[in-house]
C-alpha cells in the first residue's frame, strides 16, 4: 500500500475552512514559516479511502478475540462514547469560571467517590494520562512524603521480578534506584528476599497484583507489613484491577497508594496511543502531596478540582504532572461504566474476568499446561519451553499461527520470569462460545506442532505483513519516510 505522501499530487486539496470573515492577523515574522510545510495534497475522497484502507489492516477488539495479556482488551460499551460526546462535556474550556462547569466538577467528584470506594483510599487525582504516568506521580509523592519528614536517606524502591515492566522504569525516572527481588517457585514474592531488601534506605515497594503471572499474592498482608515496619510505603500497581474490583481493596491490604488504568479496567478504548487516564488514589496522609489540580477527596464534594487552586492550597504538592485536570473525557467514560454496572455489576465483572481466564486455562491444561498450577486471576501464562525444545516451535511461531485463526495473539515473552511465555487475558466480556473457539484454535496449533510444526513456523499466511525482520527493525530502524 502506498503512503499518503506517495499518493500526493500538487494542486489537489480539500478546503474545509470557510472563507475568513474577520480581519487577518498575520503571525510575527520571526514565528512564521520560511518554507511551506511538506504536507500531502489529496482530495477529500482520496484521503477518506486512504484511511479506510489503513483501518481495514488493523485488528481491534471489535474484529475478534484479543487476549493480549496485561492489556485488558475488553469490549467497551458504545454508550460510554455517546455520553462522552455530549456537548456539555466536549464544549468546555478548563479556564471557564467554576460556576459554569458545575456538572463537570460533579463528574470528577462522583468518579472519585466510586474509585476511592473500590480502592479503599481517601483521595483521587486525575492528572496522570496513563498507567506509567500514574506510577511516576505516585513515586514523586513517596519522595515528597519522606522529605517532608526529614527522612532523606530513602532512595530505593523494591520491585519483585513479577512486576510489570513499567514499574522499574517509573522508579528510575522518579530518581530512585531499583532493588529487584526474585520470586519464589510459586511465582509470588519471596518473603525472605523482601525482608532482606527492606531497610532504612527503602522508600517503598511497588507491587503488581495480581502479578504478571496472573497470580494474587496470598502473602500480601505480610508483604505490606514488612515494608511498613522498615519505614517504607506501599504502592499498588492497579492496572490489573479488573480481577479484584468490588471484591478486595488494596487500601485494606496495607497499600498507601495506587494507580488505576481507567483505559483498561474502566473501559476506555486503548492501544492506539491514547487518550488514557492513570488516575492515582492514596490514603489521606499522602493527599497533601498530590498534584495541584484535579484532586477530589472521598466524602467531600470538593472545589479543589478547579483549574487554579487558591494560593494557600497545595503548599506541599509535587506540582503539576499534566495540564489542568488530565483527560477529562476518559473520566466521563469511566463514570458512565461505573454507574452502568453499579455496586453489583462491578464485582460481577471481576468474577467473570477470573472465571473466563480459569475456564480457558483448564480447557488448555492437558496439552498446554500453565506455568503455575493456578487457579489464576484474570490472566494466565503458558510456557512453551518444552515444546520449543522438542519441536523447534517458539512462542513467536505459536502467536503467528493464532493470527491465521482470526484472533489477536496473546502477549509473548512476558513475564520475563517464564521462558517462551504466552500470557493470555480473555477478559470478562467474552462469551463462552468465543472461549471455546479460542481453545479450539490453540489446540489446533498444538496438533500442527505435533505433526511436525512446519506450518506453524511458516505462519502467518493470511495477514498483509507476515514476518517483519525484527532484527533489522531493532538494529537498523528506518523511523522516517524518505522521499524517493
Ligand atoms: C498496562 C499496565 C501498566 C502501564 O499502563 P500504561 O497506561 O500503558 O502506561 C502498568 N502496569 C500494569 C500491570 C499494566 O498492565
Amino acid at each position: 500500500m502506498k503512503l499518503i505522501f506517495e499518493k500526493s499530487k500538487a494542486g489537489l486539496s480539500c478546503s474545509v475552512l470557510p472563507p475568513c470573515d474577520v480581519p487577518a492577523a498575520p503571525l510575527p515574522a520571526e514565528l512564521a514559516r520560511k518554507t511551506p510545510a511538506r504536507l500531502p495534497c489529496l482530495d477529500e475522497n482520496r484521503i477518506s479511502r486512504h484511511y479506510s484502507a489503513l483501518a481495514k489492516r488493523v485488528f481491534g477488539v471489535n474484529d475478534g478475540f484479543y487476549p493480549l495479556g496485561s492489556c485488558t482488551m475488553k469490549y467497551n460499551p458504545k454508550l460510554n462514547e455517546e455520553l462522552a460526546a455530549l456537548a456539555g462535556f466536549t464544549g468546555i474550556h478548563p479556564l471557564q469560571p467554576d460556576h459554569t462547569v458545575e456538572g463537570c466538577k460533579k463528574v470528577f467528584d462522583l468518579a472519585a467517590q466510586y474509585l476511592c470506594e473500590i480502592a479503599g483510599m481517601d483521595a483521587v487525582n486525575f492528572q496522570p494520562a496513563a498507567g506509567a504516568h500514574g506510577e511516576f506521580t505516585g513515586l514523586l509523592l513517596f519522595r515528597a512524603y519522606h522529605e517532608s519528614r526529614g527522612d532523606a536517606g530513602r532512595t530505593k524502591i523494591i520491585i519483585p521480578d513479577s512486576a510489570h515492566g513499567t514499574n522499574p522504569a517509573s522508579a528510575t525516572m522518579a530518581g530512585f534506584s531499583v532493588v529487584n527481588i526474585a520470586s519464589g517457585p510459586d511465582g509470588c514474592v519471596d518473603l525472605g528476599a523482601l525482608a532482606a531488601a527492606a531497610g532504612p534506605d527503602t522508600a517503598g515497594l511497588m507491587l503488581t497484583n495480581p502479578n504478571t503471572a496472573g497470580l494474587f499474592d496470598p502473602k500480601i498482608l505480610e508483604i505490606t507489613r514488612i515494608v511498613h515496619e522498615a519505614g517504607g510505603l506501599n504502592y499498588y500497581d492497579g492496572a490489573n484491577l479488573n480481577a479484584i474490583m468490588g471484591i478486595a481493596r488494596p487500601g485494606d491490604m496495607g497499600f498507601d497508594m495506587i494507580h488505576f488504568n481507567l483505559h483498561k479496567s474502566f473501559s476506555t478504548p486503548h492501544g492506539g496511543g491514547g487518550p488514557g487516564s492513570g488516575a492515582v488514589s492514596c490514603k489521606s496522609f499522602l493527599a497533601p502531596f498530590l498534584p495541584v489540580s484535579g484532586t477530589c477527596l472521598a466524602g467531600k464534594p470538593s472545589d479543589s478540582s478547579r483549574a487554579m487552586p487558591p494560593p494557600e492550597a497545595g503548599a506541599q504538592s509535587i506540582g503539576r504532572v499534566r495540564a489542568f485536570h488530565g483527560n477529562f473525557l476518559v473520566v466521563v467514560k469511566a463514570l458512565a461504566y461505573l454507574l452502568y454496572l453499579g455496586k453489583e455489576g462491578i464485582p460481577q465483572a471481576a468474577r467473570n474476568a477470573v472465571l473466563n481466564a480459569n475456564y480457558l486455562m483448564e480447557k488448555l491444561r492437558d496439552k498446554l499446561p500453565p506455568a503455575y498450577p493456578g487457579p489464576c486471576m484474570h490472566e494466565f501464562v503458558i510456557s512453551l519451553e518444552k515444546i520449543k525444545a522438542s519441536y523447534h516451535v517458539s512462542a513467536l511461531d505459536f502467536a503467528k499461527a493464532l493470527q491465521d485463526r482470526g484472533m489477536h495473539p496473546p502477549t509473548i515473552y512476558f513475564p520475563l520470569t517464564v521462558r517462551e511465555a504466552l500470557m493470555v487475558e480473555p477478559t470478562e466480556t467474552e462469551s463462552r462460545e468465543t472461549l471455546d473457539e479460542a481453545a479450539d484454535a490453540f489446540l489446533s496449533v498444538y496438533d500442527e506442532i505435533l505433526a511436525g510444526g512446519g506450518s506453524v513456523r511458516a505462519a502467518p499466511v493470511s495477514t498483509v505483513i507476515r514476518r517483519p525482520d525484527e532484527v533489522q527493525a531493532a538494529r537498523k530502524p528506518v523511523p522516517r519516510y524518505v522521499a524517493p
